[in-house]
């Protein structure tokens, strides 16, 4: 049985990610480390009876912690999802950021070397997940290959970008067996209603404007969630030490148009009293400061030396969402009223 560290396990991502893999592989143990910050959620996986998983509450940046978790469980793998995630909140308060995704990195980095020093264990791997945004922006033409020039512009960005130079240097320095994947924007199941997308079909429900950046020029290339996890456990298993790997969901599009499928297919699935489109209810806002122009991946290389694709189109991935988050008004009805994680804490103490 291999045993492994999941950090950030309780957000979107990392959530969906500990669901698929239990399901894939039964022999797999899973410890979700996560702090439950806010865009943390315990229901994301209240679901999962399954004597393999198990969470614990706990932030990334206690080295102690993280000592005590590496001795007690003899890990195989950290999989690295936990960090503040979400760009406008990097603008308004970057301290955070730098915390959690440079230094909370760093503790464990180095809780991973520290332990494979005692043990001299055999295997082992260390998969950082980042995102395509440390390239910086795109033009009309181009995309992220693996050695693009890192380019970050928010202080999201940079501090994932400062992340990702850490794992590489910790590789080459240390000799620590390190996987890095840059995926493009994801979207799916169980995602904190402040990115697009949900915030979208939410404030459509809730009859709410549905506020656009600038003219909603700016383009992202779409990933559908289980698409990346499918990414994500292919470089676990067959990915090559000390390599980087561009994850993509081939799927780019104007935000203005994405937002428009989401109106229509609201449209067609629970129409407004009055007739008229959800498209009404959207409004242009001044636009965000160091707004990235275009992302867009090439995903080439995890294609030809993994044998990974994306499987779902963007409007079915797309129809999908809309329907899980139909269906689940109260996962998010408790966010909104801020009374999400606050039953099953008690349960949680280590
Ligand atoms: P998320 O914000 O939904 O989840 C982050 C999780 O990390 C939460 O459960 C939170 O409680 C936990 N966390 C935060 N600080 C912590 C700390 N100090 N200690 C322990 N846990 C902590 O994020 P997500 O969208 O699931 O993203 C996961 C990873 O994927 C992140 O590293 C992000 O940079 C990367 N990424 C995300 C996207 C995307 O579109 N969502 C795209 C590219 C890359």
């Amino acid at each position: 049985m291999r045993t492994l560290l999941v950090t950030g396990g309780c957000g979107f991502i990392g959530s969906n990610f500990i669901r698929r893999l239990l399901c894939e592989d039964t022999s797999v143990k899973i410890i979700n480390l996560d702090k439950l910050t806010y865009s943390g959620n315990i229901e994301n996986l209240s679901n999962i009876k399954n004597r393999n998983y198990k969470m614990l509450k706990g932030d990334i940046c206690d080295t102690q912690l993280i000592k005590s978790l590496f001795n007690n469980y003899q890990f195989d793998a950290v999989v690295h999802f936990a960090a503040e995630s979400h760009v406008d909140r990097s603008i308004d308060d970057p301290n955070q950021f730098l915390n959690t995704n440079v230094m909370g990195t760093l503790a464990l980095l180095n809780g991973s070397i520290n332990y494979l020093k005692k043990t001299k264990k055999q295997y082992f791997r260390f998969l950082h997940i980042s995102t395509d945004e440390v390239y910086g922006s795109l033009k009309n033409s181009g995309k992220f290959i693996e050695t693009t020039p890192y380019d970050p512009s928010s202080p999201y960005s940079a501090s994932k970008a400062s992340s990702d130079h850490l794992v590489r240097a910790w590789q080459r320095t240390y000799d620590l067996p390190t996987l890095i994947t840059n995926c493009s924007n994801n979207y799916g199941p169980f995602q904190f209603p402040e990115k697009l997308i949900p915030l979208m079909i939410i404030n459509c429900l809730d009859n709410k404007q549905l506020p656009i950046y600038g003219k909603g020029d700016n383009i992202r290339d779409w990933l559908y969630v289980n698409d990346h996890c499918d990414a994500l456990i292919t470089v676990l298993k067959r990915g090559k030490v000390g390599e980087t790997y561009n994850i993509g969901g081939e799927n780019e599009l104007k935000n203005i148009d994405v937002v428009n499928k989401i109106c229509e297919i609201l449209d067609n699935e629970i129409s407004l009293d009055n007739g008229q489109s959800y498209k009404q209810q959207i409004r242009f806002v001044t636009d965000r400061p160091g707004h990235d122009f275009r992302y867009a991946i090439d995903s080439s290389k995890i294609k030809t030396e993994l044998g990974w694709s994306p499987k779902e189109s963007f409007s079915s991935g797309l129809y999908k969402t809309i329907k899980w988050y139909l269906n689940n008004k109260e996962w998010w009805r408790a966010i909104q009223k801020k009374t999400y994680n606050q039953q099953r804490l008690g349960v949680l103490k280590q």
